[in-house]
């Protein structure tokens, strides 16, 4: 593999001081001598021009190139950033879920310029229908008055066309596909990123969007145990209560299934009787419905299920869970009584996947050099829905400190920044995981779950009103792009990552230029002045 031209080789004090004197254009160009350090784990070394040396931009590798991964490539591609994202897969066949957004990350994808485009291929969601097996509506989320509550109405749309809406906004000579990363290695001055073809890369910050088994947060806590640094929290397993069955249909006539003559999308649940069983599916403006089936675990089905044999799950096994649950009846509109063997026969079998819910909040998201980013740092059950929009909002407010980090930026100022990004994040993915845990037991089949649907059915609005305000208010965006105002009535909350790095920007700037008054430049700083 040729090797990007931006990756950066070394960061050392001697190179920073060497930078600042070619780009002052004093001394003629040399390429800085390997460190004996590094000589033993970076085989291959990137070209270095003096271009790359020169820039005080901070080096950025994303691993992962799924939603999270691709909406900090956007931003950072619209800032001028070097990045490169590796991905394992050689063709990334996104998941045939649905994705819901809301207000929630509507104002970064209009700083973004994305919105328009998102918005016109989803489906506009106004209230989620809730089923029993009889098809009694049993319960019924109204939430049509979001728009003027929070500025914007919830809608749905399929992953793999979110995925190729995001793809198409991130150079593809920037995305180095079918290469899977085995470990990083994260130091004070630099990180280094060890390949599946024994290649290696070095740059500035490591960004580990590369999902639940992130081989990031595996190589980072590795570090951390040896250090002795590691939350004892983190040490535990992954808790997964869950496996789905999840499957798209080919587009569909009214005459098939008569609910996609709706304007709006059917968010439709339907729930097993005395079974482990929901049903969860929508109908999107492809005029397809996604469809996912949920099977509650107990204690004997947890080790069936062990995520660690999920690689063993092919066909066979899709298919057997097929036949449990084709008899579960489904909502199609008009006098079609149809059941979950319907929706199968009108899914391309090859793409329906049995996958494994982990459920986790990781205490600790960075280390030096490398930081985590969406599932790589928290697993959310799906049940509420959250787990896109979170990686999305995990994206805005690393961005937000990555952009403020200074010239040739030492370990404290990233270590700063990845602790702010970190305490901003995690109280809003832990109401999420709240959130999300409580649908999860409402569904479940369980004499828990009864008891739980009996109370919401008579505290349903206000305690579904209570929810979509705390996690509507959060509305973050991005500070060096111009700001969205609020179009609801509610207030949004205060996003420190909105207000801090632009302060500590310009007050490092009038410091600069007060140095540069007094006639006292030659620090690192003075080259964000220079450049
Ligand atoms: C059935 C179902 C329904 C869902 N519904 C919703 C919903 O309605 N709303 C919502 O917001 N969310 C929903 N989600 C969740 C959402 O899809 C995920 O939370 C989201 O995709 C997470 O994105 P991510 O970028 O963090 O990571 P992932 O999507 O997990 O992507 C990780 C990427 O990293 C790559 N990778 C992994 N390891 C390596 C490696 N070692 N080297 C290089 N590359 C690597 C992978 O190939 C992948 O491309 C749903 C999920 C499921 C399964």
């Amino acid at each position: 593999m040729s090797w990007p031209a931006d990756l950066f080789p070394s960061r050392s004090a001697s190179d920073i001081f060497y930078a600042l004197r070619v780009v002052e254009k004093e001394i003629p160009y040399v390429p800085p001598v390997p460190q004996p350090k590094t000589e033993q784990i970076v085989r291959k070394r990137a070209p270095v021009t003096e271009e790359y040396v020169a820039t005080p931009l901070p080096k950025i590798i994303i691993v992962g190139a799924s939603i999270g991964g691709l909406l900090l490539a956007i931003i950072l591609e619209q800032q001028g950033i070097p990045y490169r994202i590796f991905e394992r897969a050689k063709v990334c066949e996104p998941i045939e879920s649905a994705v819901f957004f809301n207000a929630q990350t509507a104002k970064v994808f209009t700083q973004l310029g994305l919105n328009n485009e998102i918005v016109a291929a989803g489906l506009k969601t106004n209230c989620l229908q809730i089923y029993n097996e009889d098809r009694v509506l049993t319960h019924f989320f109204d939430y049509s008055l979001a728009p003027q509550m929070y500025g914007s109405a919830g809608f749905v749309l399929p992953k793999p066309v979110l995925y190729n809406i995001l793809l198409s906004h991130v150079p593809s000579a920037k995305i180095i596909r079918g290469t899977k990363i085995l470990s990083v290695s994260s130091g004070d001055s630099f990180v280094t990123v060890l390949q599946d073809n024994g290649d290696t890369a070095v740059c500035d910050i490591v960004v580990g969007a590369d999902g639940t088994y992130s081989a990031v947060r595996q190589s980072i806590f590795d570090q951390m145990r040896k250090h002795d640094v590691m939350d004892p929290k983190d040490k535990e397993p992954m808790k997964y209560s869950t496996v789905c069955l999840i499957g798209q249909t080919r587009p569909l006539s009214d005459v098939e299934f008569p609910i996609m003559a709706k304007d709006d999308c059917q968010f439709i649940r339907v729930l097993g009787r005395n079974k482990p069983y929901s049903l969860t599916y929508f109908t999107t403006k492809q005029r397809t419905i996604t469809w996912s089936i949920t099977e509650y675990l107990d204690n004997n089905s947890h080790d069936e299920n062990n995520p660690f044999r999920t690689s063993d799950w092919g066909q066979a096994t899709v298919d057997l869970m097929c036949e449990k649950v084709k008899d579960i009846p489904i909502v199609a509109g008009g006098y079609h009584h149809a059941t979950v063997g319907y929706l199968v026969e009108l899914t391309d079998r090859t793409k329906i996947k049995k996958v494994v819910m982990e459920e986790k909040v990781f205490s600790k998201w960075y280390y030096n050099r490398t930081v985590l980013l969406g599932n790589a740092c928290h697993r959310l059950s799906p049940s509420a829905g959250s787990g896109a929009t979170n990686s999305v909002l995990d994206a805005v407010s690393l961005a937000n400190w990555i952009v403020s980090l200074p010239a040739f930026s030492l370990l404290e100022d990233i270590s700063y920044a990845f602790q702010s990004y970190q305490e901003e994040r995690v109280p809003w993915v832990k109401d999420s995981m709240k959130s999300s845990n409580f649908f999860k037991k409402m569904l479940a089949g369980n004499f828990k779950g009864k008891v739980l649907r009996t109370v919401s059915k008579y505290g349903a609005k206000p305690m579904m009103r209570k929810m979509m305000a705390r996690m509507g208010q959060n509305q973050p965006q991005l500070w060096f792009m111009d700001t969205i105002p609020d179009r609801g009535i509610m207030k949004t909350a205060y996003q420190n990552s909105l207000h801090e790095p632009p302060s500590r920007v310009e007050a490092r700037r009038k410091k600069v230029l007060e140095e540069i008054a007094n006639g006292s430049v030659g620090t690192v700083s003075a080259v964000a002045v220079i450049v």
